[in-house]
């Protein structure tokens, strides 16, 4: 086969370089959606180390869940959670302010749902960090832009010893309390087929290293760019 000619014109700069201008143009015509990150694991995983580090991602809006539970030693209102009486949280269910929520352990936990679609709708990646059946109502939301951004994640810790094993090291639970989330770590850890992706917990430093590869091929999918 006889080999592509080419001008004198064309052969004078090199290919990159006639192409790179034209890329750049074409990148400007593109832009994305935001990406709805669901992560769930069982307490004690190591999510919330994973989770702090995650929320340092440039462009990446971190919900700050509502709870009526107690701040733990070291946890910032606003921060960490918005932590609210009984009668405030019911008043954020009644006036339909949550996307979700649900009642873990003798908690109610609930996603404030206006600052999540801001934040995707403005083309910002936004982060939540909520328990299998907060995970399972936003799966089987009909809110088409909630749907298009989804991107579940759980976090499989290696096995319920070493859950107990982190959970005492933390030492921020009793002895009951302990059991208690084992239990629920149990039935948590049979829901993980329900999610689009599986990280099998290893070091903080593995577990995000995958997680930040699954945030950039979320990235890339196509149905997720906007031609402008
Ligand atoms: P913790 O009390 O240990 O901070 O959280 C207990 C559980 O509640 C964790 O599994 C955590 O992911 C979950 N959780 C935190 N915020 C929310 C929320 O807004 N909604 C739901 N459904 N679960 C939440």
């Amino acid at each position: 086969m006889m080999p592509p000619s080419h001008s004198a014109s064309s052969l004078a700069k090199p290919s990159w370089r006639r192409f790179g201008s034209k890329f750049k143009t074409l990148s400007k015509r593109f832009s994305r959606s935001g990406i709805l990150f669901v992560v769930s694991a069982p307490s004690g995983a190591g999510k919330t180390t994973l989770v702090e580090a995650i929320r340092q991602t440039p462009n990446l809006f971190y919900s700050v869940s509502c709870t009526t539970r107690a701040p733990r030693s070291g946890e910032i209102n606003g921060e960490h959670y918005r932590f609210l009486s009984d009668a405030d949280f019911r008043a954020k269910l009644k006036a339909g302010d949550f996307l979700e929520h649900a009642q873990v352990h003798d908690d109610f936990y609930g996603t404030l749902r206006e600052p999540v679609l801001t934040n995707l709708k403005n083309g910002v990646d936004v982060l939540i960090d909520i328990d299998t059946q907060g995970a399972a109502v936003i799966r089987n939301c009909d809110d088409p832009i909630i749907r298009q951004a989804l991107a579940d994640v759980f976090i499989m810790p290696p096995d319920l010893e070493e859950l107990r094993r982190r959970l005492h090291g933390r030492g921020t639970e009793t002895e009951k309390q302990i059991e208690r989330r084992l239990e629920t770590a149990a039935r948590e850890m049979e829901r993980w087929r329900d999610y689009r992706y599986t990280i099998i917990s290893g070091s903080v430093e593995a577990d995000l290293e995958k997680f930040r590869r699954i945030m950039a091929a979320e990235g890339y999918l196509s149905g997720r760019m906007i031609q402008k």
